[in-house]
């Protein structure tokens, strides 16, 4: 065998930055004392993310990762000292061992220490972070300062001085990202101590997501008790995520020494810990009372446990079992162990082995998505000659632009050229809903994100530091709109209102036993598509044609050939596969792609756009965040008679498609109900915020949801489920809707009674209440929400597709149709039908890119209806293939296929057709205010179970049982996937993601540190998808029924089954009837709507104080008080912000 080299020192030199790599402690030492500013690098999680989004640049680099003594481990009896290179999982790793290994009361402190490493990042930073890292970069929200802290560990440090040790304490911790360390100070290790006997230790943090996401609060606690008593003789107590960095709850610990651990003792603490720990109104990162309330309820959870330690250490006889309750011991759902059954239907009896309609057949692309081989737009290899481009956008809300200067942009290395609106050579505009809207903003900018002009180079960061510089001069506009209500006192509009009634709702006010009003509000969305927006666009270099390639929903030649004044004929746009869409790939591609496209005439090269996250979410907008007020009528029986709703959506700085959205938001206010007289009314807001768009469900989500918020308040002012009201409500007979169209409600009913038999609804709703009464801090809730979803475009013209197929000679098939694959797995279906008309095994059939040069005219691939529309256009095309061949199989009866085509060729018998689908006439006259909008309804309804931390705020949902009406499924397992991934991003919409902007309109939430979409740990732990057997669908093909869009909505059954659990902890605080939850149901609002004496606590607190309500620090549209209350930007200092994974 070879023997080892010795390792060296290696040093690498780039042109603004040199990297070196020392091997031994002693030249580790000299490199810092020679460059004490020059970071370590060691897992690069907190060093490489500065550079990257906050543009940190450091000339020296020291990757110390080969320095031996900073991995060592150390076990002594006294504790663990652990190298402070170790990987937080080496940690993990480590102290599991420990915990196994040594006496239980020893690892007091390893156990707070493991339950921590269990949610700190994810188990990739995990991999690579490092424990010296962590410590050193003293996050104010990290989750093992504190613990180290409260733990007495200690540190030990080299330099040139020699080593000393340093004990990680208050004084540690000197401020944001700050430590006592000495600049040229490296740390080796850490130590770890054993707990002592009568010693405890907890840790606890709640986050807005139990993974890969930093803690809102965090802490570690450590109590000794004197020898035999339950007296306090140490305590020790630190957060984090209350200040600029870990703090000790000081004062409160020393009024805590000395005396009993009671209640006595326990309610002084909290007073006076909510006068240690006062966060200004202004705290960085907001959350003000949220975070006071949690470092109350974590003291809480502490006295909870130590309680239980006291009790059955039988130290304290006043200490009895009743007073520490169940939940001490309480194992609740913390776990990821998940339970996920789906339920196919099966194909009819008689249907051929080789026909694959209607079978669970694995997405086309599932395997090379999954090894990476898929090919997305950016993996398109560079051309000869390409340009990178980056989009310079605007940092005011509303403004006149004065100038645009490029001049310094042009000398930066590599930047070709710069475009602004002049160089476009066609039409400067796109046209949506009859606004139009500037590609690049020519005179005025209204929202911060607009884009003004885009800098080409021959790379991107060249390209990036050309955008940097371009200067653009601004003449601030007055009064910018940023929320709602601002629109609604300035009238500030995009025309026109809709409304619609049907019966008589103010004549019908007059007759009904109650009347309640209520409002709630929904946030927005981000699209957060895996791929962003990306495209290349390449001139042929003759006859002005162009190739695009691009990821979107909507192939966009038209666009692309009207900004540059050229005929369709002369741009082709392919489109593989999209990493995800869902809605936001449709006009704002459209618009990217133009400007690309003018670099690209502009050039003469080729132009590859590809926005970074930040980028992505800063311009091209999200769903319409919506207030919705509802007054509405009601008999004691809860028969509701009479409703009013009012929709409110901001729409941002363009119409966009937001007066479709609108619409499409009243055409489904009823939801399930029959409600005799309905009215509603919505209005498309004009904002100073980015224009929002499509979004999975367009405006359905936001107006289901006000829908079953009214349902729910007629059922709290009653005092029953909100079940029970549905069900008196719910569309029972061929009925007409407010639209005046007639449908039969029969499989909505089928759905609902299904779904609440499957999840056994009538014996766990028994027992949630139970559980309930013996749980004071722990609640359950559950829900259960219908939905009645139409399908197709409303505008009728674009319900129409068409396809072109080929054989060729060998036997083997190509299909081309105008749906865009997004991974919703059109490709796969088409197959499916190609193979099914063909009679000949998919093996056969290629489905190819989608590209306008072959098919056409394409409509976008939404409204549920791609399946429906270019499935009806490829069966045309093979039927007429089909029949083409029915002349040779005629002659040939024993003949294969191959040997038919082959035939049919010598015959001269066209073996290429195009098909086409010429779908459903639909219309809405909103005069007359009735037609026929949709094609037909999915149906499905969705039982969902949660159990809430009231303390924190923290949910699980335990269980969700699905059953959807899809009619006949041509694909059960591609549709049960667009069932859960549906269901979960309604999830995320209705409880975890927000959107957050500034006071001046700009966006905060620029990537997933700062964005929280579901993960797999939000998963419900039981998740269950049940498809309606026997049910037809004439109105298209094979009987099936379209499933991409309907199902998020029933997401809001988790948001309903946490009212639900709110409900109950607020009857313990006396509190009953309707009360306001906002979407989404955060864990901070949904702790705050708990009500425990913690946050009564907490704002009896601050009333003296001020008289005016809290204010919140950062805001998601559109809450009215904060922006305008909110004196302050939000500081990034506190966050790491700009930080993406
Ligand atoms: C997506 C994501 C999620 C995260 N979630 C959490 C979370 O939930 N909870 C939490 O607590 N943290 C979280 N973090 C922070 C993460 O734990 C820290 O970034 C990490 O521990 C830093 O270690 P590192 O090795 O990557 O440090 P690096 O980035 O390599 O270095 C960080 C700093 O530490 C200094 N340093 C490193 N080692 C030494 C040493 N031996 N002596 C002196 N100085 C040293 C460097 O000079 C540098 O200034 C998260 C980070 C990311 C990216």
């Amino acid at each position: 065998m070879a023997e080892t080299e010795p390792q060296v020192s290696q040093l690498f030199r780039g042109d603004r930055m040199v990297w070196v790599s020392p091997v031994s402690l002693e030249e580790l030492i000299q490199l810092k004392t020679s460059h004490p500013q020059a970071p370590l690098v060691m897992g690069n999680t907190n060093i490489g993310p500065d550079i990257k989004f906050k543009g940190a640049w450091h000339p020296i680099i020291i990757s110390p990762t080969r320095v031996q003594e900073l991995f060592k481990v150390t076990k002594t009896p006294q504790g663990v000292c652990i190298g402070a290179g170790c990987s937080l999982s080496v940690v993990k790793a480590l102290l599991e061992g420990l915990v196994q290994e040594i006496p239980e009361e020893k690892t007091e402190i390893y156990r707070s220490l493991l339950q921590q490493l269990g949610n700190l990042g994810g188990q990739q930073i995990r991999n690579v972070a490092t424990i010296g890292g962590n410590i050193v970069s003293a996050y104010p929200n990290s989750d093992l300062n504190p613990v180290f802290a409260a733990g007495n560990c200690i540190l030990n440090v080299a330099s040139k001085r020699g080593r000393q040790e340093i004990l990680l304490n208050k004084d540690f911790f000197v401020g944001f990202g700050k430590t006592s360390l000495k600049p040229d100070e490296v740390v080796l290790s850490v130590f770890i101590p054993v707990s002592r006997q009568g010693e405890f230790m907890r840790a606890f943090r709640q986050a807005p997501r139990k993974e890969n996401a930093l803690a809102t609060v965090t802490t570690g606690m450590r109590v000794m008790f004197t020898e035999g008593s339950s007296v306090v003789k140490e305590l020790s107590i630190y957060y984090g995520g209350v200040g600029p960095c870990t703090v000790s709850a000081t004062k409160t610990c020393a009024a805590v020494i000395g005396r009993k651990w009671d209640e006595q003792t326990l309610s002084e603490a909290y007073t006076q810990l909510l006068d240690e720990i006062s966060l200004s109104p202004s705290h960085p990162g907001g959350q003000v009372e949220f975070r006071r309330s949690l470092t109350l309820s974590l003291l809480f959870k502490f006295n909870l446990q130590m309680l239980h330690k006291l009790w059955e250490m039988c130290l304290d006889p006043s200490i009895t079992f009743g007073l520490i309750g169940l939940e001490t011991n309480m194992v609740t759902f913390s776990g990821c162990h998940k339970n996920v059954w789906f339920f196919f239907q099966a194909v009819v009896k008689d249907q051929s082995g080789d026909d694959p309609v209607g079978r669970p057949i694995m997405h086309r692309s599932a395997i090379s998505q999954a090894t990476g081989e898929a090919v997305y737009c950016d993996d398109i290899p560079k051309m000869e000659g390409e340009l990178h481009l980056v989009l310079v956008t605007s940092t005011r809300p509303h403004a006149k632009i004065l100038d645009i200067d490029i001049s310094e942009a042009l000398q930066v290395p590599g930047v070709v050229d710069v475009i602004t609106s002049k160089d476009i050579p066609g039409k400067k505009f796109r046209t949506f809903t009859g606004i139009d809207e500037d590609i690049l903003a020519q005179n005025e900018v209204s929202c911060v994100g607009h884009m003004v002009c885009a800098v080409v180079a021959d790379t991107r960061n060249q390209a990036k530091r050309g955008a940097a510089v371009v200067k653009i001069g601004y003449e601030d506009l007055p009064g910018p709109v940023f929320t709602v209500e601002e629109a609604i006192e300035k009238q500030s509009f995009f025309l026109p209102k809709r409304m619609i009634e049907q019966g008589n709702v103010d004549e019908a006010f007059d007759k009904v036993d109650h009347i309640y009003e209520g409002a709630i509000r929904l946030g927005g969305q981000e699209h957060f598509y895996m791929e962003t927006q990306s495209m290349v666009v390449v001139p042929s270099g003759e006859e002005r044609e162009l190739k695009v390639y691009l990821s979107c929903q909507h192939p966009t030649y038209e666009s692309i050939a009207e900004t540059l004044g050229i005929p369709s004929n002369r741009v082709s746009c392919h489109v593989k596969r999209v990493g995800g869409a869902f809605g936001g790939k449709v006009t704002k591609t459209s618009i990217i792609a133009c400007i690309t496209s003018v670099a690209a005439w502009k050039t003469g090269r080729a132009v590859r756009c590809v926005l970074e996250r930040g980028e992505d979410m800063l311009i091209t907008g999200a769903r319409h965040p919506v207030l919705g007020k509802h007054k509405v009528g009601f008999m004691n029986n809860g028969r509701i008679m009479a409703a009013d709703l009012h929709y409110y959506a901001n729409s941002g700085n363009t119409a966009d498609e937001s007066l479709l959205v609108i619409e499409k938001i009243l055409l489904h206010l009823d939801n399930a109900y029959n409600v005799p007289n309905l009215r509603g009314r919505s209005v498309a807001c004009k904002t100073n915020l980015p224009s929002n768009t499509a979004f999975r469900g367009f405006g359905v989500p936001q107006s289901m949801l006000v829908t079953e918020n009214m349902i729910n308040d007629v059922a709290m002012m009653l005092g029953c489920n909100a079940e029970e009201i549905r069900e008196i409500n719910m569309y029972k007979e061929v009925s007409l809707t407010h639209y005046k169209f007639e449908f039969d409600p029969k499989n909505l009913l089928r759905c609902w009674d299904e779904c609440k038999e499957k999840s056994d609804y009538d014996r766990r709703r028994k027992s949630i209440g139970q559980f309930n009464q013996q749980n004071r801090w722990k609640k359950r809730g559950m829900a259960t929400i219908p939905i009645k979803y139409g399908i197709a475009f409303s505008d009728g013209f674009l319900n129409q597709a068409a396809s072109l197929v080929h054989i060729y000679k060998d036997g083997s098939v190509l299909v081309s149709h105008g749906g865009t694959e997004m991974g919703q797995g059109i490709h796969t279906k088409m197959q499916q039908v190609a193979s099914r008309e063909l009679h000949i095994p998919a093996s056969l059939i290629h489905i190819t890119e989608t590209n306008t040069s072959a098919v056409p005219n394409t409509c976008p691939s939404a409204a549920s209806f791609g399946t429906d529309a270019n499935g009806m256009a490829v069966k045309d095309a093979c039927e007429t293939l089909y029949q083409r061949l029915e002349p040779v199989r005629k002659q040939n009866p024993e003949g294969t296929w191959q040997i038919w085509v082959n035939s049919a060729f010598i015959q001269k018998i066209s073996l290429s057709a195009t098909g086409y689908y010429r779908g459903h006439d639909l219309h809405m006259d909103w005069e007359k205010q009735e037609g026929q909008p949709y094609a037909y309804y999915t149906y499905g309804a969705c039982c969902s179970e949660v159990e809430v931390d009231c303390l924190t705020g923290d949910y699980r949902t335990v269980r969700t049982d699905i059953v959807m009406d899809i009619g006949r499924s041509i694909n059960p397992s591609v549709d049960i996937g667009q069932i859960e991934g549906a269901f979960i991003q309604g999830l995320g919409l209705y409880t975890m993601e927000e959107l957050k902007f500034s006071p001046s309109g700009v966006l905060y939430t620029r990537g997933p540190s700062q964005y929280k979409i579901p993960a797999v740990c939000d998963i419900p732990l039981q998740f269950n998808v049940y498809l309606l057997s026997g049910s037809d669908n004439p109105h298209a093909i094979y009987s099936s029924k379209g499933i991409g869009e309907p199902v998020l909505f029933l997401g809001s059954s988790v948001f309903f089954a946490i009212k639900d659990a709110v409900a109950a902890s607020r009857v313990e605080a006396g509190m009953v009837g309707p009360f306001t939850l906002d979407s989404p149901a955060t864990p901070e609002r949904t702790c705050l709507a708990c009500n425990t004496p913690f946050t009564q606590k907490v704002r009896r607190y601050h009333q003296p104080v001020s008289s005016c309500s809290l204010p919140q620090p950062i805001t998601l549209d559109p809450n009215p008080s904060m922006f305008a209350k909110l004196n302050m930007e939000f500081s990034c200092c506190f966050h790491l912000t700009d930080l993406q994974t």
